[in-house]
């Protein structure tokens, strides 16, 4: 079964407490679950809302990458979020982005893996490589620690 590692985000109402729920539903999709450490971070594109609270989360699953995200986007909707509402990059209640799938580089319509801004993202680089710090981009084998080690700043620290 394919090992998949999953980011998450939240910075409307309490998002240490949406993102520790939105796992326990996470844990029903995914064998052996694990959640990393939670962190909070500015925001990096819009910068003027709330800071977020991020994590990644990671476990195998039977399921093929397009109904996985289909899966995430039914938990993002249980947890309130609607899209409709929203400002693109703007606040939302959860979002739950695939950051790796397995060795599988994807390119659907719908579905970048690995996910298309990873390699900028402290705020996702961060907490995946709390789960595994040798982890790898399958796509050019670079080392994601050393990609967040030439990163600027941007504004993040642990939580707790
Ligand atoms: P954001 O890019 O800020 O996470 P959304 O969560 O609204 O914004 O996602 C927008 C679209 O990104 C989704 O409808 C989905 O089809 C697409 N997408 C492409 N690659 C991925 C990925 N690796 N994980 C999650 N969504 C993805
Ligand atoms: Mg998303």
């Amino acid at each position: 079964m394919p090992l998949v590692y999953l980011g998450l985000g939240s910075n409307v109402g309490d998002g240490a407490a949406t993102i520790r729920a939105a796992f326990v539903e996470l844990s029903r999709l995914l064998s052996s679950a694990r959640l990393s450490r939670l962190w909070r971070t500015q925001a990096m594109y819009v910068k003027d809302q709330p800071d977020f609270t991020n994590a990644a989360a990671m476990g195998s699953t039977e399921l093929p990458p397009l109904e996985l995200l289909a899966a995430l986007q039914g938990i993002e909707a249980e947890f309130g979020r609607d899209r409709a509402q929203e400002r693109v990059k703007g606040p939302r209640k959860l979002d739950i982005d695939i950051l790796l799938y397995g060795e599988f580089v994807i390119a659907e319509a719908s579905l970048t893996v690995p996910h298309a801004g990873l390699r900028e993202r402290r705020f996702a680089l961060e907490p995946l490589l709390d789960l595994d710090p040798c982890l790898r981009d399958p796509k050019d084998g670079a080392a994601f620690s050393a990609i967040l080690a030439a990163l600027p700043p941007q504004g993040i620290y642990l939580l707790g």
